[in-house]
């Protein structure tokens, strides 16, 4: 099944993705350009990618058999979500299906735990990190990284849900409590007293080529990414830093596609790593405007070996901002349409609603990205189209 020399081979193969997210549906979106095939699997009937799939299967990408069965009518298997049934993944690998990235590497970013000690061993700078068994491990933590201590689920987190933030010995119950106990899969993490957060997604192709896209700055609501500005404005030694840090990171891994890095910029100018998605990223949305080759269109580029695409900016700056549910149901949806129609009359921005079929709060429902001239245009731009918001930019 591996994808086989010759364009008619590469342009049939059936892209298969785990999931069906927004981020299947942005690549779906981007194979729809390039006339590519893309089929996704997800239990949800009306889930974001299934209107644009060449195929949706509907099934669990946790599922062993029904990740199986979905493998069969794939030339290639990807993943949009790295909390998939991995040990089926590698299985399937073992049996000549060709999953991009390698499941190993899905393996070790799944289990952050498991994350940071192959990083660790890669020489790659990281906050300080210790596993937590039991009360007297969080003990340890907190005599050797000190407060506030940050503790995290080794395992099924995003946004920020498998976090909680020890500040005395009074919350070390109530923060292994929150995280569903021990027997949940913990560890603990020096605090990184970050001054801004960095990511940069990086693109490696079959033979192992990297490419980095440029450094962005990312800021985080409640855990939450809410805005990620193109470029960042920092040093070109700081950004070169971060460069090197995202390639060194991504080159410890196996397996094609796009990565996005997450990373700590300290005070004195050091870099730490956060962590690794083998997968597109948020903080790469803004690529599909204002990158000559968005980071789906790279995705699907890297998995069938055609060659990688252009990283650069096509335009000076970017900013792009995620339009979180505010509120459930009709209400929610009137906030978030009333966001979308402002933008509209806002030169430059572009507006991305994923069509997810309820409403939560600090659910992501859509995206916004505004391209320009400079930082202080873009930025100018966005809060026209979000002051009036309870996420409005300071
Ligand atoms: P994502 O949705 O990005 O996958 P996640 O649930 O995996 O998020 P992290 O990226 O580990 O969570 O943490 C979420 C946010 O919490 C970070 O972006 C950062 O703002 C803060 N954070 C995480 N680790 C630390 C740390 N060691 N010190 C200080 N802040 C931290
Ligand atoms: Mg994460
Ligand atoms: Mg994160």
């Amino acid at each position: 099944m591996r994808s086989q020399d010759g364009d008619l081979a590469h342009w049939e193969t059936v892209v298969g993705i785990l999931g069906g997210g927004q981020l299947g549906r942005m690549l779906c979106q981007a194979a729809s350009t390039m006339g590519l095939k893309v089929a996704v699997l997800d239990p949800a009937e009306d889930c974001p990618a299934s209107r644009l799939a060449h195929k949706h299967h509907v099934g669990s990408f946790r599922d062993r058999d029904a990740v199986r069965e979905f493998a069969k009518s794939c030339g290639v298997l990807t993943v949009e979500i790295e909390h998939v049934d991995v040990d089926t993944i590698d299985a399937l690998a073992t049996e000549g299906i060709d999953v991009e990235p390698s499941p190993q590497t899905i393996r070790i970013i799944q289990d952050k735990y498991l994350q940071k000690v192959h990083f660790q061993k890669h020489g790659i700078p990281l906050p300080d990190f210790l596993e937590l068994k039991s009360i007297e491990s969080v003990e340890e933590a907190s005599s050797l990284f000190g407060y506030p201590l940050m503790v995290k689920s080794r395992r099924l987190a995003y946004d920020g849900r498998g976090n909680a933030v020890v500040r005395s010995r009074d919350d070390f119950e109530s923060a292994v409590a929150s995280l569903g106990g021990f027997e949940h899969g913990l560890y603990a993490e020096r605090w990184a007293p970050f001054v801004k957060e960095l990511a940069v997604m990086v693109a490696r192709s079959r033979s192992g080529e990297l490419r980095c896209y440029p450094v962005v700055e990312t800021s985080q609501k409640d855990n939450i990414c809410h805005v990620v500005e193109a470029p960042a404005q920092v040093s070109n030694a700081v950004a070169q830093r971060a460069l090197d840090i995202a390639r060194k990171t991504i080159g410890s891994l196996e397996g094609a596609g796009i990565y996005g890095v997450e990373l700590f910029l300290l005070a004195d100018g050091q870099v730490l790593l956060n962590e690794v998605a083998p997968r597109p990223h948020n903080s790469g949305h803004y690529t599909i405007e204002a990158c000559y080759v968005s980071q789906f269109e790279q995705h699907l580029r890297a998995v069938l070996g055609f060659p990688l695409g252009d990283t650069a900016m096509k335009v000076p700056a970017a900013m792009m901002y995620n339009l979180l549910g505010e509120a459930e149901g009709d209400a929610g949806f009137n906030q978030a349409y009333q966001t979308l129609r402002r933008a509209l009359n806002v030169p430059g921005a572009s507006i991305h609603w994923y069509n997810k079929a309820e409403i939560r709060r600090q659910r992501k429902m859509g995206h916004i990205t505004v391209a320009g001239d400079s930082a202080a245009l873009v930025r100018a731009r966005m809060n026209q189209i979000i002051s009036s918001t309870s996420f409005a930019l300071h």
